[in-house]
């Protein structure tokens, strides 16, 4: 360890370990929390107050770090609120790539509302577009490239999934249109330069054009010079109308693009909550994107475990909770989480999620990969000779015994 532990930090680690092994601190009716605030009352006390004290009051853990966090972990935190928005007459948007939150190489994430009506411009992009929907009621369409066509509905809790360099649109729907979330699988993307219909057609010679479509130059009137990106649009019409039209004689595609990720039975169910895993397995227009929906009722903990296939991205749809990630050589560091918050762990650094509010937490586990996988903790140490275990831990065989001895996901 690169720091020393001071005696008064050591001494709280072994009350900690002895107290919580016994059952000490419940029985003084003391919380771990009131025991780490006196060892500490003294070095980490606030002569002059909280800084920014909203922003204190929302980051317990790094205004305080629990005393079992250590050494220099950079921020894997990086809340949506502090983007800047795009406010276009049709909706608003805003994203969350590398360039803001460091350690998110692998994938970038992006909030977008459209109005009823409002649409985002048919375009495409290199990265593929995994998304969630939050709020209301959009209309999405894509081809697949055998030129098949792809139109349907989506509401609150339905995903979609859009390959790489497949054209797309989505369109804003009554009463109040929708907001909604989309992850790529590229950290480095950027929403603002995609492939944007209009932008192309605006940058190619009218007699090009005319020559491309069959049709005379004077038919194409001047197109904004960036694009629409996000406008209001005419209100769609009945969904099957819509569908019979774009496909034409070639029928629709074969693959669905969306999914009804909420109306899928949990993949796992405990009283501490449940979890719902989507990937190419289940899912096969997401062949590059595997997820994982999580509610935590309060109290609940998503258990410790990692990932030995891919970087975490993580999205806080609402509810609070706390996450420590683990990074080897004695360092631990433990951030808090809200509706809004973007998460990130990478590949094979262990970690944990815990339910600190009253009410349930919601997130999403998001990685670049066709599979979800993860190693329970728990499944692990109850799958090796057992004394090899009791020899590491000093536990006893009836603690051991106590372990789950499968993955929960979540406990209790
Ligand atoms: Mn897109
Ligand atoms: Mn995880």
């Amino acid at each position: 360890m690169a720091e020393s532990l001071n005696p008064s930090r050591r001494r709280f680690l072994e009350l900690g370990s002895a107290a919580l092994a016994s059952g000490a601190l419940a029985a003084h009716g003391q919380t771990q929390q009131e025991v780490k605030e006196g060892e500490h009352s003294s070095s980490a006390s606030l002569p002059r107050g909280k800084e920014n004290a909203p922003l204190f009051d929302e980051n317990p853990d790094s205004a305080m770090p629990p005393a079992t966090d250590h050494g220099s972990i950079p921020t894997f935190k990086y809340p949506f609120t502090l983007a800047h928005k795009r406010i276009e007459p049709g909706g608003w948007t805003r994203q969350v790539t590398v360039a803001d939150l460091h350690v998110a190489k692998e994938i970038a994430g992006v909030q977008m509302r459209l109005i009823a009506g409002g649409i985002r411009e048919l375009h495409w992009h290199r990265a593929s577009e995994w998304a969630l929907m939050l709020y209301g009621n959009a209309r999405i369409t894509c081809i697949d490239p055998d030129g098949r066509s792809f139109v349907d509905d989506v509401k609150e809790g339905d995903i979609w999934n859009f390959p790489s360099g497949y054209p797309h649109s989505i369109q804003g729907l009554g009463p109040d249109g929708c907001e909604f979330l989309l992850v790529f699988d590229d950290g480095s993307f950027d929403e603002y330069e995609t492939v944007l219909l209009t932008d192309w057609m605006g940058h190619t010679p009218p007699e090009v054009l005319a020559k491309n479509f069959g049709v005379p130059a004077s038919a194409f009137p001047a197109l904004p010079p960036e694009g629409r990106y996000i406008f209001p649009g005419t209100m769609p019409g009945a969904l099957g109308a819509d569908q019979k039209a774009a496909q034409g004689n070639l029928g629709p595609s074969r693959l669905p693009f969306d999914f009804r990720l909420m109306e899928m039975p949990p993949t796992k169910k405990t009283r501490g909550g449940e979890v719902r895993i989507v990937d190419g397995g289940n899912f096969k227009a997401s062949p590059q994107i595997a997820a994982a929906h999580v509610i935590l009722h309060p109290g609940g903990l998503r258990e410790m475990h990692w990932h030995p296939n891919a970087d975490e991205w993580q999205y806080f749809v609402k509810g609070k909770g706390r996450m420590t990630v683990f990074a080897a050589a004695g360092r631990a560091r433990t951030m808090d989480f809200e509706q809004g918050d973007v998460g990130y762990v990478q590949q094979t650094f262990p970690h944990y999620i815990e339910n600190t509010g009253d009410t349930d937490l919601v997130f999403l586990e998001l990685f670049k990969d066709s599979r979800y996988q993860d190693v329970s903790l728990a499944n692990w140490l109850t799958h090796v000779p057992a004394q090899l275990v009791i020899d590491h831990l000093k536990i006893s065989q009836a603690t051991l015994d106590h372990f789950p001895h499968e993955e929960t996901v979540v406990m209790p």
